[in-house]
């Protein structure tokens, strides 16, 4: 709350897209068993986004809940998995002043008709940050809600555990929940419930998800969040599951490449929601560091990677002193 209160703080995610993209982490279940089989894998990429300027490092236990590691077999590892990853973002948060974020996610499991499985979800979001608060968590994330009925079960979980709470909706659809209720209303319900940050992550990129922040900024008085995807969604598809590419029925999930945002796509989305009064500026499923030091140095920042960003007037081909030999090869790149 104090960092809110001082300015934008700054998150990064999207660790189970690039972990799997790094061949750590199975596409289709999307369990992140890397935390135990690969640790030193997670520890880079939240030193990545660490040093890249994120001012968060989320424990990965996104699906690592008892529903989708029965489904990989790995039931009997459900503890330490959860355990892990919150050692494993402390120790890195440790090397650069983050906080550290326990995470809960949607299950899969909620169907709003079935109370049997309101006490099922409870009882998974309870033992995974049940062994978070154990480790030592600064506040709970819990996203990619596609029911308001879901989120408020983790933010009472969260609640009951005395922790900060930031609950995002993921937007799939057009303008509302899966059980029905349009983004800001539901985040003006999770704020009376006392979540200390809402909005929106995942599925939209920059463009679809900005018109939908300012009613949520204007429904509430508390912390608003938005980590959009790196894709360039539009009005054609304004999910990452909507993209489509040639020859393809669905670039979603393992063909998206070719519709990535730049890193100046993601500085502009930064100072876009910063502008709009979104005060946890983030970035989810496809994000790279690049693009979170392009947010963080957009956002009048200078991270411990900025040591290392572009000089292009040092490029042989982009120097203003360029020589007529290499003007040659200019001509060829200008054709
Ligand atoms: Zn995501």
């Amino acid at each position: 709350m104090e960092r809110l209160a001082s300015g934008t703080v700054l998150g990064a995610e999207g660790y189970v897209f690039e972990l799997e993209r790094r061949g750590y982490i199975k596409a289709g279940p999307y369990v992140p068993e890397v935390v135990l089989d690969f640790p030193d894998a997670v520890r880079e990429l939240h030193r990545e986004f660490l040093r890249a300027g994120s001012d968060v490092m989320v424990a990965l236990t996104y699906y690592a809940h008892r529903e989708k590691l029965r489904h990989v077999g790995r039931e009997g590892d459900l503890e330490a998995m959860n355990r892990h990853a919150v050692r494993i973002a402390r120790e890195v948060a440790q090397e650069g002043g983050a906080l550290v974020a326990g995470n809960v996610c949607n299950t899969w499991f909620y169907d709003p008709a079935d109370p049997q499985t309101h006490q099922a979800v409870r009882a998974m979001y309870a033992e995974q940050l049940g062994w978070a608060v154990d480790e030592g968590v600064d506040f709970v994330i819990s996203e990619t809600n596609d029911y308001l009925g879901e989120a408020l079960i983790a933010l009472e979980v969260i609640r009951e555990l005395g922790l900060p709470a930031m609950v995002t909706l993921a937007p799939t659809q057009p303008d509302r929940t899966r059980d029905g209720y349009g983004y800001a209303e539901a985040c003006r319900i999770l704020a009376a419930e006392g979540a200390q940050v809402v909005g929106l992550n995942c599925d939209r990129g920059p463009q679809t998800m900005l018109p939908l922040l300012a009613a949520i900024r204007e429904a509430v008085d508390c912390g608003v969040a938005a980590q959009p995807v790196p894709y360039r969604t539009d009005a054609a598809a304004p999910t990452m599951q909507a993209l489509r590419s040639d020859g393809l029925q669905r670039a979603f999930p393992l063909a998206l490449d070719p519709h990535g945002c730049t890193r100046f796509d993601m500085a502009q989305f930064a100072v876009q929601a910063r502008d709009l009064g979104v005060n946890y500026v983030g970035i989810c499923c496809g994000a790279g560091p690049h693009h979170v030091r392009a947010m963080a140095e957009a956002l009048g920042r200078e991270v411990t990677a900025s040591r290392y960003s572009p000089a292009m007037e040092l490029h042989p081909m982009f120097r203003a002193d360029v020589s007529a030999a290499d003007a040659v090869f200019l001509d060829a790149w200008n054709a």
